[in-house]
C-alpha cells in the first residue's frame, strides 16, 4: 500500500464536500500535451499559481492526482492567519530585522491576496473576520501581551487586542482559558468552496485542468511530465504536492513530514448557542502544542479541529476522536450531534517555515507550510508567477531561508520525529 493510500482516506465524508458550491469535474489526462508550465496537484499552490501564472499569460496545464481538493485544501480548518507559522520575535532573533520584517508583510499580504481573489472573482466561501487566540497555561497569557506589545512597536501593529482571564466571558463561553488575543487582521473562510472558485477563475484565464491523472515520473529539458496514460511536454514545472508528495521527487521528500489532523462538524446550533460559542464570529484557536481550532460555518455549525496523529492511518472513529477536545473547551455541547468527521494530510518542516525552491532551473517546488498553508500556499502561486516572470526576489527570500532535513530520511524520520510530536502533545495534556 502507498503512503498516500494510507494516509488519506478517500472517501472524505467533509463538512466542506457536503457544502461545496458547485460541483466541477475534469478528464484525465491521456495522448501528448504541451503547455508554457505544468503544475502537479490541485490544492491553493497549484490553483494559485495556475491562476496567477494564466493572468500573465502563460498557457498552464495542471495535473491532479486525485480531484480538485483532495489535499489538504479542501479539508482544513479554513483559518485565514497572518504572518508566518513561526512567531516574529523568532525571525527576527534568527534573520535580522530585514528578513523578518519582509517576511511578516508577505505575511499579511497572503491574507490579502485571498481577500482579493475572492473579491475579484466573486467567490462565495463564508468569508469572516478576525480570531480570537487563547492561552491554555497562564504563562501564556503573559506571551501574548508581550506578542501584542512587541508587534505594535516594532511594526506599528495595531489590530491585536489582550483580553484578561476577567474579561474573557467577552469573547467566549468557556472556563477552558486564561487569556486571549483578538487579532482583528485575520481571516476564515470554506476552504473548497475558496478551492473551487480559484479553479473556475484559473479556467477561465485559459487554466487545462485534468484530474484523477498521477504524474508518476517527469525526466529532460523541456521537461515531459508523465501519467500512466499520457504525457505533457512543459518549459517549467511546478511541484506542488506538499504532504502527499510520496516518492514522487526524492530530492525533496526529505524536508517534510506528512502528519494527519481531525476536523468535525455540528449539527447547525440555535442562533442563541452559536453566540454563546462564538460570540465575535472569528475563527479562534489556542496555545497546545497539538492546537485546537474552531470556527462556525456559514450555517452555524461548529467546525472544530482537534488532535492528530503521526502513523500511517486515520483514526476509526474521527468524530469521537475530535468531539472530546471539543468538549473540553465546550462542555455545553455534549448533546450536541456531530454531524461530520474527517481527516487530512499536511506537510510540516522541522523549523516550521515554508519550504521553497528549485531541483533543476525550470523545476520549481513550494511545500512544507507547516498548518499555515490557507494564505501561505495561496500567496506562493503569486510569488512563483513573479519568479517566472523574471523577479526572483521574494521567492528566493524564502527559498534561502534554511530549511533542515528530517534526520534520517524519508524511511528514519518517523521514529524520532514522533516520539518529539508525542512528548510536547503529552506535555501539552498533564
Ligand atoms: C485537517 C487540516 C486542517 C488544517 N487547517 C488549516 C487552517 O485552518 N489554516 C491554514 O492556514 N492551514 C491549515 N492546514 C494546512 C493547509 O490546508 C495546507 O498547508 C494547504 O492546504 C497546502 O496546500 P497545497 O496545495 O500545497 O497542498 P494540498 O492541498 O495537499 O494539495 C496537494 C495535491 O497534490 C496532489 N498530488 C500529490 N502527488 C501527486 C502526483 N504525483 N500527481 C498529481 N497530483 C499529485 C494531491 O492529490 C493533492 O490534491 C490544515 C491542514 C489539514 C490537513
Amino acid at each position: 500500500m502507498s503512503i498516500l493510500e494510507c494516509f488519506s482516506e478517500n472517501d472524505v465524508s467533509s463538512y466542506y464536500s457536503a457544502s461545496a458550491n458547485k460541483p466541477m469535474a475534469f478528464p484525465s489526462l491521456c495522448g501528448d500535451e504541451a503547455a508554457d508550465i505544468c503544475v502537479v496537484g490541485a490544492g491553493f499552490t497549484g490553483l494559485s499559481s495556475a491562476l496567477h501564472l494564466a493572468e500573465k499569460g502563460y498557457k498552464v496545464i495542471v495535473i491532479e492526482a486525485e480531484t480538485l481538493g483532495f489535499g489538504a485544501s479542501g479539508r482544513n480548518g479554513g483559518h485565514v492567519g497572518i504572518g508566518q507559522r513561526q512567531d516574529q520575535q523568532y525571525l527576527e532573533d534568527k534573520f535580522g530585522h530585514e528578513v523578518a520584517a519582509t517576511l511578516w508583510h508577505m505575511g499579511l499580504e497572503a491574507v490579502d491576496t485571498v481577500k482579493e481573489l475572492i473579491q475579484k472573482h466573486l467567490i462565495k466561501c463564508d468569508l469572516k473576520h478576525g480570531n480570537v487566540h487563547f492561552a491554555h497555561r497562564a504563562k501564556y497569557s503573559s506571551e501574548l501581551e508581550q506578542e501584542i506589545a512587541f508587534l505594535d512597536s516594532r511594526y506599528g501593529f495595531d489590530q491585536l487586542e489582550y483580553v484578561p482571564k476577567e474579561r474573557l466571558s467577552e469573547v467566549i463561553d468557556s472556563d477552558a482559558y486564561h487569556g486571549a488575543m483578538v487579532d482583528r487582521a485575520s481571516k476564515h473562510l470554506h476552504p473548497l468552496n475558496f478551492l473551487l472558485g480559484m479553479a473556475a477563475a484559473a479556467v477561465a484565464a485559459g487554466v487545462t485542468i485534468y484530474e484523477n491523472s498521477r504524474v508518476t515520473t517527469y525526466e529532460g529539458t523541456p521537461v515531459v511530465v508523465k501519467t500512466s496514460t499520457g504525457q505533457v511536454t512543459a518549459s517549467e514545472m511546478i511541484l506542488a504536492c506538499n504532504g502527499y508528495i510520496e516518492t514522487l521527487e526524492p530530492k525533496i521528500n526529505g524536508y517534510i513530514m506528512p502528519i494527519n489532523n481531525f476536523v468535525l462538524a455540528t449539527e447547525p446550533l440555535s442562533d442563541e448557542l452559536a453566540a454563546q460559542v462564538a460570540p465575535l464570529d472569528t475563527s479562534m484557536s489556542d496555545s497546545r502544542f497539538v492546537i485546537n481550532y474552531w470556527k462556525l460555518s456559514g450555517d452555524n455549525r461548529l467546525i472544530f479541529g482537534g488532535g492528530e496523529n503521526y502513523r500511517r492511518g486515520f483514526p476509526s472513529d474521527i468524530k469521537g476522536f475530535v468531539r472530546k477536545y471539543m468538549l473540553q473547551v465546550y462542555p455545553q455541547l455534549a448533546n450536541t450531534k456531530i454531524d461530520y468527521g474527517w481527516g487530512g494530510t499536511l506537510a510540516i518542516t522541522l523549523n516550521r517555515l515554508p519550504h521553497f525552491g528549485r531541483v533543476e532551473d525550470n523545476i520549481w517546488y513550494m511545500q512544507g507550510y507547516s498548518g499555515h498553508g490557507v494564505p501561505t500556499a495561496t500567496f506562493a502561486g503569486k510569488l512563483i508567477a513573479e519568479a517566472i516572470t523574471g523577479k526572483l526576489e521574494r521567492f528566493d527570500l524564502i527559498a534561502n531561508l534554511p530549511t533542515p532535513k528530517f534526520p534520517g530520511g524519508t524511511l528514519l524520520r518517523w521514529p524520532g520525529m514522533v516520539a518529539g510530536m508525542l512528548y510536547y502533545a503529552l506535555r501539552d495534556r498533564f
